[in-house]
């Protein structure tokens, strides 16, 4: 009996002292750099490639506070203050955070990273947290190669379709002859496609725009009622061609708000069109504005397809269309809504919807009433000088 007691206890130890074994094993070998903290977030162990890729030694490191030493740097250079690091957010969530974000090295250059850090909850409380990074300067890299590429293509694209409508409206308005009715539908098909080819180039400019950080912004003080019905007037034809009331719902106030009014009707212009897109026709699509205490609101409620809950979640990513709409064949990239996304969150705004299928979908804008601080002060932006 004590023989098998030892022995088991004994037993116990060396599996403990085996776990441990392979835990170290693993945190010292993974190509990826990780530091261990305590639950007061001072640095209690880091890994060859952490020091590697941070060019510390771990004497520098080691028995440090965390925020200390790893300085986290946002787009514009300035450092992450420590409630917005993902390390305390993880540490006060209990719950595991990714980001991209940028180190300072011991050198001061700037690095960006890819981060995890998962906090070691026991017994219901963060004992500690491991944060696991990588190097992602060359993603960077390929993807402002990429950002490059597209925007250069897109304006090349520019010049030649400027001359197909120029020469169609041309041909259409009798300068060259006249023409016949068949004709004619013909070169309304052309101006169709090339304004389509238009929109979507001006969308890839937009979204290189947004993801390299260079969208200028120009706040002005503006009625965002008379920008909507700016944006209605524009897709009157898309709607009253297929049946379509397209209205903006009575509201009391201009609603003003100070924003930039080129970005700002950029948005409204693409919920509008969507929900006219995946309207059948006869159907409604209607604006309404709602004042609030510091933002407006803008509702675009629709009538149309609707969106599959299954869909919900993933409706804001790039290149995403639900497969209802799919399904019908209904033309699209998936590019609008990441875009509108993309500028709202410029403008200090937020979007949201509510949705069932079949029945139809509200997206919702807000933006802030005085959005020039907040627009300012966003990492990477470009306030243009009124
Ligand atoms: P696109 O319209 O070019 O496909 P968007 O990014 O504008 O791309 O929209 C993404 C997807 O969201 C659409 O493909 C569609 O599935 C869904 N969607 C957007 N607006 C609506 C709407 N008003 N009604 C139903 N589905 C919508």
């Amino acid at each position: 009996m004590m023989a098998t007691a030892s022995y088991s206890s004994g037993g116990a130890a060396e599996s403990a002292a085996e776990e441990r074994a392979k835990t170290e094993a693993v945190f010292t070998s993974i190509g990826d750099g990780a530091i261990a903290t305590d639950e007061f977030g001072k640095i209690t162990r880091i890994n060859p490639a952490a020091l590697k890729i941070l060019g510390f030694k771990e004497k520098d490191v080691v028995g440090e506070w965390f925020p200390n030493i790893i300085v986290t740097l946002d787009d514009a250079g300035a450092p992450v203050s420590l409630i917005d690091r993902p390390i305390t957010r993880a540490f006060l969530t209990g719950q595991t955070v990714s980001e991209k974000t940028y180190y300072r090295t011991k050198n001061g250059a700037r690095l960006p990273v890819a981060v995890t850090v998962s906090p070691i909850i026991y017994n219901e409380r963060p004992i500690g947290a491991i944060e696991v990074f990588r190097d992602v300067t060359v993603e960077y890299e390929i993807d402002r190669m990429k950002s490059e590429f597209i925007s250069l293509a897109s304006h090349q694209l520019r010049t030649p379709l400027s001359a197909i409508k120029t020469y169609t409206h041309m041909l259409m308005d009798g300068y060259m002859g006249d023409i016949t009715p068949e004709q004619r539908r013909s070169l309304s098909t052309i101006i169709g496609a090339s304004n389509r080819m238009n929109e979507l180039i001006s969308t890839l400019l937009n979204i290189t725009r947004i993801e390299s950080g260079s969208i200028s912004v120009q706040p002005r003080m503006l009625s965002l009622k008379k920008l909507a019905e700016e944006a209605m007037k524009d897709l009157d034809h898309a709607a009253t061609s297929r049946d379509i009331t397209l209205t903006l719902a009575h509201s009391t106030s201009d609603c003003m708000v100070r924003t930039d009014s080129l970005i700002a009707k950029e948005i409204i212009s693409n919920l509008a069109s969507n929900a006219i897109k995946y309207t059948p026709d006869g159907g409604s699509v209607t604006l309404k504005l709602t004042n609030r205490a510091h933002s407006v609101v803008l509702g675009v409620q629709d009538t149309g397809l609707g969106i599959p809950k299954a869909a919900h979640a993933q409706i804001f990513t790039k290149f995403f269309r639900a497969p209802n709409v799919v399904k019908l064949e209904t033309s699209g990239t998936g590019l609008g809504l990441y875009l509108v996304k993309g500028l709202a969150d410029r403008l200090g705004g937020k979007v949201w919807f509510t949705s069932e299928e079949h029945k139809g979908s509200t997206f919702y804008i807000s933006l802030p009433k005085d959005s020039n601080k907040i627009a300012a002060n966003a990492a990477g932006l470009v306030v243009r000088k009124s």
